[in-house]
């Protein structure tokens, strides 16, 4: 919780999810869907740190082989992520949310440093913080990243944004049967091979200092307005 109490949230939006109707790359539509999203959160006085992914990108994971070594490809998938977080700071500020981006990669001409202090500076003045480039290490995604941050910028939840609205027992866009689970433990995530809708380092790291995390489809209207603000939480919580 940031000092004067206010609720503080983290939301990861995936690469994927930006790409909208694109097959890669960007589609502003859907940063301005995301921030008309925000605004409703926004208005209640959350702080809001924003974790984007690069997989519209580049994949670390993806992209190695071939005489690409691992750590290059995900310095190439870290750049992706820095694209996302600029186009979307700007589509927020030009929809009247003050937004500040900040990196863990070393990139001042085009971003401000993530330095811990600076982060919290502009969220107690009522800024949101993009933060592009991860944690700035490789071997890891934008899923643990996020985890990370949220603990060290102490947000009481990481809200997972996903295309459908939260985990089902099976994947719902190959078996239409699929059941939604409102609930369920870090012990069940972690272990259970079908659940794939967060990497497991991130749900692993999340279950030892107890964070919860929402799984939800942040693109649907409303969806994040219903979980921060008015707590009856759409998607499955982990905790
Ligand atoms: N990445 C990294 N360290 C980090 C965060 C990201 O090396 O702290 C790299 C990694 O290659 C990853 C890529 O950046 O695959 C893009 O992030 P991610 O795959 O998490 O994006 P998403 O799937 O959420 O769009």
């Amino acid at each position: 919780m940031s000092q004067s109490n206010t609720k503080r949230i983290l939301l990861k939006i995936s690469g994927e999810q930006l790409a909208g109707d694109f097959e890669g790359g960007i589609d502003p539509k859907t940063g301005l869907w995301l921030a008309q999203q925000l605004k409703l959160v926004f208005e209640h006085n959350i702080e809001i740190v924003i974790v984007v992914g690069g997989g519209n990108f580049a994949r670390g994971s993806r992209l190695a082989g071939h005489g690409i070594k691992r750590v290059t490809a995900d310095h190439i998938g870290m750049l992706g992520t820095m694209m996302n977080a600029l186009a979307l700071t700007d589509i927020f500020e030009n929809n009247n949310l003050p937004t500040r981006c900040l990196s863990s990669i070393f990139a001042e001409q085009v971003a401000e440093p993530f330095i811990h202090r600076l982060a919290n500076k502009h969220l107690e003045k009522g800024r949101i913080v993009i933060i592009a480039g991860g944690i700035g290490r490789p071997f890891l995604t934008t899923d643990t990243a996020a985890v990370s941050l949220a603990l060290e910028l102490n947000c009481q939840v990481v809200l997972k944004a996903t295309k459908v609205n939260g985990i089902f027992d099976k994947d719902p866009e190959k078996y239409p049967e699929a059941v939604k689970i409102n609930k369920m433990t870090f012990a069940q995530a972690v272990e259970d091979r079908n659940i794939k809708v967060m990497d497991k380092a991130a749900l692993g790291l999340a279950m030892e200092y107890k964070l919860p995390i929402i799984v939800l489809d942040a693109m649907k209207d409303r969806s994040l307005y219903k979980t921060i603000v008015t707590e009856s939480i759409e998607g499955t919580i982990v905790s």
